[in-house]
């Protein structure tokens, strides 16, 4: 398990670039973290550091939102409003996250039981007593 702190929006940002760099295809990235911890500001560095040129905001109402072309895809999950893992059926959850693409889940802890066994699991933490725009982020590696 990696841990790294952040500061600010962009900090994040950039230890999100640094990982892609990183990733392989296929990969599933699993993101979590309260309301506003900078799990989107995280899903925007990863694009950047694919070198995609995204506009990146939560898919609150697809649930999935497709950047990239070709053989640089990235697929942005945002799971906080799923009402049951069903859902995820209709959407053909399963062909992204086994594709080729790189997939990243904003709320995964919401549909546990609909990940891969082998993905990056990826935590963002307030301390409050540390200000503001602290941040704690953890990368564990699962297989
Ligand atoms: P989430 O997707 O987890 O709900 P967002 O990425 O949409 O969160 O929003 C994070 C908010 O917190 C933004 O307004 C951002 O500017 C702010 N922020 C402050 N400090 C940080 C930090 N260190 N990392 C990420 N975002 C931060
Ligand atoms: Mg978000």
């Amino acid at each position: 398990m990696r841990e790294y702190t952040s500061n600010s929006e962009k900090e994040t940002e950039e230890i999100a670039a640094e990982l892609a760099k990183t990733l392989k295809k296929g990969d599933v990235v699993c993101l979590d973290g309260d309301l506003g911890a900078g799990k989107t500001a995280f899903v925007r560095g990863l694009a950047r550091g694919m070198g995609l040129d995204a506009h990146v905001s939560s898919p609150t109402f697809t649930i999935v939102n497709e950047y990239g072309s070709g053989d640089t895809m990235l697929y942005h999950f945002d799971v906080y409003r799923i009402g049951s893992e069903d859902e995820l059926y209709e959407i053909g959850f399963d062909e992204y996250i086994f594709g080729e693409g790189i997939s990243v889940i904003e709320w995964s802890e919401n549909i546990q039981d609909s990940l891969p066994d082998k993905r990056l699991e990826i935590k963002i933490m307030r301390r409050p007593e540390n200000g503001d725009d602290f941040r704690t982020i953890t990368i564990e590696e699962i297989k």
